[in-house]
């Protein structure tokens, strides 16, 4: 059996596709990792319409009792490989099976970019993380470094800085990036320590991280710790759709319609070349790819 629309993804652009699916009453799955994306990983979000103040977790979890409301069919915990066309219909593949459907809509958002030096695999999941706001409260009371200086960086710190010890932010540029606001809080902190012109160069550690070598102008230097959180930007994550054109960085090009490259395939939030990434943005550009959708829907009928 074919459904009428696939949609990949269940952060903001996903869940509010879904919310207009299901009001249009199209046949529709959900496909996704997890539910509420990187919205889930914001502490403090002050730029969505109607919300003065709300934490991500608290956000992602009103986007899932919207879609719950609707009874919106997801399938979580399982991650799109590949997307493939036959005549008229279009394949979504997963670890677990295949799907048919008339149109597809992408909206797979982004992912944290690793920093790639010696012992941060071995040390992930074990005091290296990538999420301050889904593991910050492990490491009440310690010593933690944020690598990166932009906003995900500064994001991170200002959640870290009320519940570790010390806060080391580890920048590779003359000065820290990201909003003046932001970064006001962050530096005034007496929790926080700001490294510029800094590159890590390995994370050490017996069976959980115990220090970061870190290479400045003066030298490599160890700096003990047992937290770090790696903040240096995102990835779209778009590996699974090559069969879409996408940029130079990998964000899948669209038009002002959600339209890809390829008749029935949309695409919507962080993973297009759409150029702001905020959770607003996402949503709307979510609730476009659907109507869309049914639009195209409805002419090849
Ligand atoms: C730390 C941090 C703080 C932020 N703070 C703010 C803020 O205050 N205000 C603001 O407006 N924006 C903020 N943003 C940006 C905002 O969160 C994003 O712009 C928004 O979440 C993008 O939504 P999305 O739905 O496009 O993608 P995402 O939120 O990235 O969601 C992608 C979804 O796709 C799923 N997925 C990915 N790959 C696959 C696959 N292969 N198969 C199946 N499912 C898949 C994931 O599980 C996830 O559910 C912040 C981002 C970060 C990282």
């Amino acid at each position: 059996m074919a459904y009428d629309l696939v949609i990949i993804g269940a952060g903001p652009a996903g869940i509010t596709a879904a919310v207009y699916a299901a009001r249009k009453k199209i046949d529709f799955i959900v496909i996704t990792g997890n539910i509420g994306g990187q919205a889930a990983w914001s502490g403090d979000i002050e730029n969505y319409t109607g919300y003065q103040f709300i934490t991500g977790p608290e956000l992602a979890s009103k986007f899932e009792e919207h879609i719950k409301r609707y009874a919106v069919p997801v399938r979580e915990a399982e991650e799109v490989t590949a997307i493939e066309k036959g005549a008229g219909l279009i394949r979504v593949r997963t670890a677990k099976g295949q799907y048919e459907s008339k149109t597809v809509i992408i909206a797979s958002g982004k992912i944290s970019k690793e920093l790639g030096v010696p012992g941060e695999k071995e040390f992930k999941n074990k005091g290296l993380t990538y999420c301050a706001t889904c593991d910050g409260p492990l490491f009440a009371g310690k010593d933690v470094a944020v690598i990166g200086g932009g906003n995900s960086a500064l994001d991170a710190a200002i959640q870290l800085m009320k519940i570790a010890k010390k806060v080391y932010i580890i920048n590779n540029l003359p000065e820290l990036g990201g909003d003046r606001v932001m970064r006001e809080k962050a530096e005034s902190s007496p929790a926080v320590t700001v490294i510029n012109n800094a590159r890590v160069m390995a994370i050490k550690g017996g069976r959980m991280v115990s220090a970061i070598t870190v290479k400045t102008a003066g030298g490599e230097k160890e700096i003990p710790l047992e937290g770090v959180f790696v903040e240096i930007g995102l990835v779209p994550n778009s590996g699974f759709a090559g069969i879409v054109d996408r940029n130079e960085r990998g964000e899948i090009k669209i038009n002002s319609r959600n339209e890809t490259s390829v008749p029935g395939i949309f695409a919507a939030g962080d993973v297009t070349d759409v150029p702001e990434k905020q959770i607003i943005v996402a949503a709307g550009e979510g609730s476009k790819a659907t109507l869309s959708a049914f639009k195209y829907l409805s002419r090849i009928r």
